[in-house]
């Protein structure tokens, strides 16, 4: 029998008045809009598909496609430097990757495979930008605008909750040089590439290196004329070790395919080793100052040459910049065709890069590996009930509450928002504790008859506060220049404080008390008519609790804990891990690719 659930389509009031009219929990009509069908935005659709009665939902993209950063990023050389086979959602393995590491074609492919499988499309609007969102008092939902991009024309819809999922790393932006506008060749970002410029047998410019920057290269040397690559900060670049790249073969496929528990077990070992990493991120520490010492080795071995000795490798902790396995890149630095231009770019001319010392580097085809604006606030204007725009609030720094909301808009959530584990550890399983946890407040606010759930600002404050203390301990906090926060020395606003294992037991449960609720009417409407929905359901056992054993879940975290992770199974040093090494290795120096 169906659940008694409250008609769509009323004021949160009346739906509160209707609440006595059903039973206990009577679920009320929540209607949701998504910005963004990237992994985050077509992970909520799919959990709420799954999951939730009488809802609705739209996803407005604004590329004509889904899979967001794996759909704009085509660079040469794009790719994802985690392992593909732990690159998916927990519950969807891919039987088929094509190698350890996958392109970004082939991840965009994943996430595309996945709206499809699911029949996510249903929900999303692609080429549709959402342009607005205001709080409205009267009906404590948001009033959004959506540019649909195809027509032009501007669509308004109203919602009662608003999830941003349009990703951190997503907003590309040029360099802040003067007279880029100004150059005459042909001007690229790695993250808007154009697949229709030729590189072949140019002089090309390249500026950064970064993630970005570190993958391009070596793709880039051996089919131009020359590289001038402008360089103005050392970073670390980690070598590949353990599990390095490698083509699965037909038979290794279909091993994954039939035979039981082969490839969760492969993947569960590369997640452990993942997870095992956490400690290099803290100074001092052993596993930090081990790969310190390995890494110097590694990269003078590479580079064999005291100038770029002397300019790349940092003197600030490993890991304060976000590490990237550069496979091939300090190789590329020493090759014929390659020149390494060190310092600041005054200027872009006509011709090419005026750099500080004083000479001009003329090129044919300018690339920025110039990176986003990481600033977390959202990319449209999003008036709260004091009619404040989040865009100036989080101006200066992002104050989050757990990374997925903020004090003073209610009713909004955000996917990977300020202080999220995105470099932490394995990066969609933070996603995925993030969904859960939406779903629990969303689940409360249908059930409970909340009409509006607003972090309370001193939740926040204190999290802000323990955040930055933890911060003194990590290497992030070192003074190195880093999309991780918006000057060397400010706060880290991108990262969480603590491991991503850490993240998901933090999102485990609810707190309510952190949040100021307000109710349509009375707090307990939703009662209801003294009935509970088990007598309405007639194929219900109404006796449930009649049993022959003890068989309640553990009472307690510790408890709860301990079953989900099967705590005694696994010996802690004969983990699988990824580079191929025991566990106790593993905390020597290795590379991190998260
Ligand atoms: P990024 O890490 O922010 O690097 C930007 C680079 O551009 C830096 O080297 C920066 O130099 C340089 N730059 C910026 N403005 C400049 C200016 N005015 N003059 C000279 N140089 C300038 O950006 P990204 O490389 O695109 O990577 C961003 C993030 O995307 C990564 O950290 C990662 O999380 C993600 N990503 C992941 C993968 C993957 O395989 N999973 C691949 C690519 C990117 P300074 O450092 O001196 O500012």
């Amino acid at each position: 029998m169906a659940d008694f659930i409250l008609p769509q389509n009323t004021s949160p009031t009346r739906q509160a008045s209707r609440r006595l009219d059903g039973p206990i929990h009577a679920e009320r009509h929540v209607n949701i809009v998504c910005v963004g069908a990237g992994a985050s935005g077509l992970l909520l659709a799919y959990k709420l598909q799954r999951h939730f009665k009488n809802y609705s939902l739209t996803v407005f993209e604004k590329n004509p496609a889904v899979s967001g950063t794996w759909y704009e990023n085509k660079y040469p050389g794009c790719a994802c430097d985690v392992p593909s086979h732990n690159y998916t959602w927990s519950f969807e393995p891919k039987l088929d990757w094509s190698g350890v590491y996958a392109s970004s074609r082939e991840i965009y492919k994943y996430f595309d495979d996945f709206a499809r499988k699911y029949r996510l499309f249903d929900y999303v609007k692609t080429s549709h930008q959402v342009t607005g969102a205001y709080w409205d008092d009267a009906t404590q939902g948001y009033d959004i605008t959506v540019n649909d991009l195809t027509t032009g024309q501007e669509i308004r819809t109203h919602c009662d909750i608003l999830i941003n999922a349009g990703g951190v790393l997503n907003n590309w932006r040029w360099p802040a040089i003067p007279g880029l506008d100004k150059y005459k060749g042909t001007l690229l970002h790695t993250a808007n590439w154009d697949d229709s410029v030729n590189l072949e047998g140019k002089h090309v410019g390249l500026i950064g290196n970064g993630s970005s920057g570190i993958q391009v290269l070596p793709k880039i040397q051996p089919i131009v004329k020359q590289v001038t690559t402008f360089i103005r900060e050392p970073t670390w670049v980690s070598p590949v070790q353990g599990l390095e790249q490698h083509v699965y073969s037909d038979e290794e496929k279909r091993d994954f395919a039939t035979k039981a528990g082969q490839l969760t077990e492969y993947r569960k070992g590369i997640e452990r080793g993942l997870n095992g990493q956490f400690g290099i991120f803290l100074k001092n520490s052993k596993p930090n100052n081990d790969t310190h010492d390995y890494m110097i080795e590694q990269m003078k071995e590479k580079l064999q040459d005291s100038f770029l000795e002397d300019k790349l490798i940092p003197k600030w902790h490993v890991g304060c910049r976000r590490l990237t396995p550069g496979v091939g890149y300090l190789e590329s630095l020493g090759k014929e065709n390659v020149s390494v231009i060190y310092g600041e770019i005054n200027e872009v001319t006509e011709k090419g890069c005026l750099c500080d010392d004083g000479k001009e580097y003329p090129v044919d085809v300018l690339i920025c590996a110039t990176g986003f604006d990481t600033t977390f606030k959202p990319r449209f204007p999003l008036i709260g009930p004091d009619k404040r725009n989040l865009q100036d609030v989080w101006k200066d720094e992002a104050r989050s509450y757990l990374g997925l909301a903020a004090p003073g808009f209610p009713n909004y959530l955000i996917f990977l928002g300020p202080n999220c584990p995105i470099g932490n550890g394995p990066v969609l399983s933070a996603i995925e504790a993030q969904a859960d946890h939406m779903l629990k407040l969303i689940d409360r606010y249908q059930t409970h008859n909340i009409a509006s759930f607003t972090p309370r600002q001193e939740a926040v404050d204190d999290f802000i506060s323990h955040k930055d203390d933890f911060m003194t301990r990590s290497v992030w906090a070192d003074p190195c220049r880093s999309w991780y926060k918006n000057r060397p020395d400010g706060p880290i606003t991108a990262l969480w404080p603590g491991s991503t294992l850490h993240y998901i037991e933090a999102m485990n449960e609810l707190r309510m008390e952190d949040w100021e609720v307000k109710y349509s009417g009375n707090r307990f409407a939703w009662l209801g008519n003294g009935y509970s929905q088990t007598e309405l359901d007639d194929t219900a056992d109404w006796a449930y609790y009649i049993r022959e054993v003890d068989d309640d879940e553990p009472a307690t975290r510790g408890g709860k804990r301990r079953k989900l992770t099967k705590s005694g199974t696994v010996r802690a040093t004969a983990g699988v891990n990824f580079t191929g090494r025991s566990s106790e290795e593993a905390e020597k120096p290795l590379r991190s690719n998260i």
